[in-house]
């Protein structure tokens, strides 16, 4: 079993022989909430087994080490380069934008090589996505299908997110239109993870995980931003837990 808790969503997978995923959960809420708790409980009611039947329980995240199940943890970054590698094995360069931050890194031999990463300042994360859907009362859900809609889309110059936020506020207050904030709004998480990863230097071919992943305005936006081919996968939120588990799965084989 893999564990990846974030600041922002709890994801478990239990894996069968390191090869496919039996059960998996993602629960919209993280670290110190009852979202670790639930996401255990989701896989193993989805598996019908019980933790006693897990041969290996191995976490990743923020909360990694707050989880009483998991025998082993492994760092973020080892994690999400495993997982990525294990759902598109040709990548080379991941870029996993999370809750609270981004990171940027390069695969070498099916490993980490080299990474980036910016954990320092909301802006380009999911909490910048999260707060600007608020305040233009829209769900998560429903940006990529406002952003396919926009005809003109305005520029976001603030680079902090509070005075992004002022700025989409006083937008709105002069009557733009919300499918053009909307591209707006996702261009600007797009520049921040392009000079992330420019930073690093892209080897293609390039590979997005964490929950944003799910968002395709933000995949359009990193794709135009790149100028290349943004791949993904709808179960790229689940990359850290897939990696943990896969990490877990490497221990048993070299104990055995
Ligand atoms: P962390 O590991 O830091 O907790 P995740 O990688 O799980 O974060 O990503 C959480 C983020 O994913 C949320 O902040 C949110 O912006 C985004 N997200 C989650 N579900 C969706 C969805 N259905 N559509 C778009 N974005 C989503």
């Amino acid at each position: 079993m893999g564990m990846d808790i974030g600041s922002t969503a709890s994801k478990c997978v239990i894996m069968k022989n390191g090869r496919e995923i039996a059960a998996q959960s993602v629960v919209p809420l993280g670290t110190g909430t009852s979202g670790p708790e639930r996401s255990l409980e989701g896989v193993l009611k989805e598996s019908g087994l019980s933790q006693e039947d897990i041969a290996l329980t191995a976490a990743t995240g923020y909360g990694r080490n707050s989880i009483p199940q998991a025998k082993l943890s492994f760092s973020e970054l080892s994690c999400h380069a495993k997982g990525a590698c294990w759902l598109f094995p040709a990548v080379r360069t991941v870029i996993d934008i999370g809750g609270q931050d981004v990171k940027a890194l390069t695969i070498l031999n099916g490993r980490l090589d080299q990474f980036v990463m910016n954990d320092k300042c909301a802006a380009g994360t999911g909490r910048f996505l999260e707060v600007m859907a608020h305040v233009l009362d829209k769900e998560l859900s429903e940006m990529p299908e406002l952003d396919a809609r926009s005809k003109n889309r305005v520029d976001i110059s603030s680079t902090c997110t509070v005075f992004a936020e002022s700025e989409v506020i006083s937008q709105l207050a002069q009557g733009v239109d919300i499918c053009d904030l909307v591209a707006g709004i996702h261009r600007s998480v797009a520049r921040r993870a392009a000079s992330l990863v420019k930073r690093l230097g892209i080897i293609e071919p390039l590979f997005l995980t964490g929950g944003v992943a799910q968002n395709s305005g933000v995949v359009r936006a990193l794709e135009k931003e790149l100028g290349l081919t943004v791949r993904t996968d709808p179960r790229a939120q689940l990359a850290g837990a897939i990696g943990a588990a896969l990490l877990a799965w490497e221990q048993i084989r070299e104990e055995e």
